[in-house]
């Protein structure tokens, strides 16, 4: 067979050169798991903070696992994300098309090539997938290996179902992984693995090979599980005559000591955390310190924006072990960064919350925030919280006994049936008059503060914890609810 050999050497010429080059390489799976989000942001912080190129690419060749609408999960999280990509299907770049099969013509040219370089071979035997799996038949006696020219032109030409395999050599392969130092395995151990299947696509073991010469990647940065691929891929690099990348072997995210987090486990993934009420800002912080830490005089720093981490981040920092995902410490962050926003900005992000048991128009969702925002570890606790606005709980009088503000329920009935004329008679409705109504009543009948505020907010809240206290709660209520539910409480203490 005729190689056209002016095709390879146009492929080479599209290669860019001379600029750190990084790609993010998903398959599409309908999720964006943790360990994969951190995959995506340490190979984009690479690429920016040396001011490189960072790729999209899907790696989509597994047919039996594609998912509806998972590329689309994959802008959307890296959108979120601010992992803003150079190059991709959606942007294009010089070294498209960025989807795996739309590029399958080529793998095939590759794997002819790596055929005729001896690196690689026609495989006609029929093998069970299982039987491929398990390994265990003896691939240096594949009597393929060693079929003649003639012998492979005859079975092509008879349309004859086939591989293309590696063809291991015998001896060692070493190869360098910046976390992981030098590894050197015996080539008996390494399979002679398939890198073209019978449907003419590539396994992701070639693809990828292929893919990152082709786009000129230069750090290709991965988990660990592809560890011991790595010297296979180095022997394709090597039969091509293709640069060696800088591999940045990560480590597992786990959930405890033993195991890795996983989704069908129930371990949450980045939307999961997303639907739980953390912030996309707070899960990259803590994303980007699981498995990575600072040194010198940043090495106590914990917060940091992604911008910072553009500028601090290096590989030297990524750890050989790995990192236990904490929730609680999640918790931490989130609480951070909520503590940390606007006002506006935290009460655009709460008021879905705030609506999901708040139904009712005529309250108003940002006289709740601010009472919310320095209260919370995630937004999902809004909802459990906020309820008593839309509905006054169905309470027992027992709430108002209270050692702290020395109240009990006869003391509450008192000051509540004393008090409520005063405020049916207070005109103007705001958080000042309130207050002012409330301590005024207070200082003329000789009582603290808490010995009339304290039923006051048990009428009106019905809960004994509330985000925000008797007046901020009778001001976002409004008048009549208020009165309304004081006089529920006079009621349900008279008749207890
Ligand atoms: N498609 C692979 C995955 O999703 C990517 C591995 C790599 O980055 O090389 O795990």
């Amino acid at each position: 067979m005729a190689l056209d050999m002016a095709f390879f050497e146009d492929m080479e010429n599209r290669i860019p050169k001379g600029k750190v080059r990084t790609r993010f390489a998903p398959s599409p799976t309908g999720y964006m798991h943790v360990g994969n989000l951190r995959t995506a942001l340490y190979t984009w912080l690479i690429a920016r903070h040396n001011g490189g190129d960072f790729i999209l690419r899907i790696e989509d060749t597994d047919q039996g696992r594609l998912v509806e609408g998972a590329v689309d999960v994959i802008y959307k999280t890296m959108a979120e994300c601010g992992l803003t990509h150079d190059e991709g299907p959606d942007v294009g770049g010089p070294v498209g098309p960025y989807i795996q099969t739309e590029r399958r013509g080529l793998y095939s040219k590759y794997a002819e090539l790596l055929v005729e370089k001896g690196a690689a071979y026609y495989c006609f035997c029929e093998k069970a997938e299982s039987e491929e799996e398990s390994g265990d038949f003896n691939h240096a006696a594949d009597p393929c290996r060693n079929l003649s020219q003639e012998e492979i032109a005859v079975n092509l030409s008879a349309g004859k179902s086939y591989v293309i395999r590696q063809k291991i050599p015998t001896g060692q392969t070493t190869f360098h992984d910046v976390i992981f130092g030098d590894i050197t395995v015996e080539n008996e151990t390494l399979d002679d693995q398939v890198l073209l299947k019978s449907d003419g696509l590539p396994t992701y073991n070639f693809a990828n090979v292929v893919d990152d010469h082709l786009m000129g990647i230069t750090h290709v940065v991965r988990g660990s599980e592809y560890l011991s691929s790595a010297p296979k891929y180095n022997l394709l690099y090597e039969a091509f005559g293709w640069n060696i990348p800088t591999y940045v072997h990560c480590s597992p995210v786990m959930r405890d000591a033993q195991n890795k987090m996983s989704k069908r486990h129930g371990d949450p993934s980045y939307e999961d955390l997303i639907a739980k009420g953390y912030l996309t800002p707070a899960v990259l912080n803590y994303v980007a310190l699981l498995g990575w830490s600072p040194k010198g005089e940043i090495a106590e720093q914990e917060i940091f924006s992604l911008d910072e981490l553009t500028q601090v981040f290096d590989i030297a920092g990524i750890s050989k072990s790995p990192a236990i995902f904490d929730i609680a410490k999640l918790d931490h962050f989130n609480a951070v960064y909520l503590r940390a926003m606007e006002s506006a900005a935290f009460h655009k992000v709460a008021e879905p919350y705030i609506r999901q048991s708040v139904k009712n128009p005529k309250i108003d969702t940002a006289m709740i925030a601010p009472l919310l925002q320095a209260r919370l570890e995630t937004l999902a606790e809004i909802p459990e919280k906020v309820d008593f606005f839309d509905t006054l709980p169905d309470y027992g009088t027992d709430l108002y006994i209270n050692k702290k503000s020395k109240t009990d329920e006869d003391s509450s009935l008192e000051i509540l049936t004393a008090y409520l004329p005063v405020l049916e008679a207070l005109d103007a409705w705001n958080h000042d008059t309130l207050y002012q109504s409330m301590v005024d009543y207070a200082a003329e009948h000789e009582l603290k503060n808490a010995k009339l505020m304290w039923p006051v907010r048990i009428a009106v809240a019905g809960k004994t914890v509330t985000p925000g206290g008797a007046v901020e709660i009778c001001h976002i209520l409004g008048k009549d609810e208020s009165l309304r539910r004081i006089r529920i409480g006079i009621e349900k203490l008279s008749n207890r």
